[in-house]
C-alpha cells in the first residue's frame, strides 16, 4: 500500500509532467506531430538530437524543465513519433554515409550481394 508522502510524491511528479508536456505541447498535452494525447506514451523529445546525453543529465525529472524556465529546443512527441523521428534520422545517416561510400565498401557490397 502507498504511503501519504509516496502518494503525494507520484501526484507531484504527475502534475510536473503534465505542466512540462504541455508547454512544450503548445498548450495542450498531446503530442505535436499527431495529436496522441495518452500521457503514459508522451515524452519530451530533442528537438535537434542529443536526447541521450540530455536524459543522462536530467534523469526523467520534469522539474528541470520547470527549474530553467522551460528552455528552447523541445517539443512533446509520442513513443511512436519519436521511433518514427530515429528510424528517419538514421536513413539520412545511412544515404549520407552511402554517397560517400568507397571502392572497400564496394568491395564488400558486391561479396554481399554474391
Ligand atoms: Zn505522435
Amino acid at each position: 500500500m502507498l504511503t501519504k508522502e509516496k502518494l503525494e510524491l507520484r501526484q507531484y511528479r504527475y502534475k510536473t509532467k503534465c505542466i512540462v508536456l504541455s508547454y512544450y505541447g503548445r498548450g495542450c498535452c498531446k503530442c505535436v506531430k499527431c495529436g496522441f494525447d495518452d500521457i503514459r506514451a508522451l515524452s519530451i523529445d530533442h528537438i535537434n538530437g542529443g536526447g541521450c546525453q540530455h536524459r543522462l543529465k536530467v534523469k526523467s525529472n520534469y522539474s528541470w524543465f520547470i527549474v530553467n524556465h522551460f528552455p528552447k529546443g523541445y517539443q512533446t512527441l509520442c513513443m511512436n513519433c519519436q521511433i518514427i523521428k530515429k528510424i528517419d534520422n538514421k536513413e539520412n545517416k545511412y544515404e549520407l554515409n552511402f554517397n560517400k561510400r568507397t571502392n572497400s565498401d564496394d568491395r564488400q557490397l558486391n561479396l554481399f550481394i554474391s
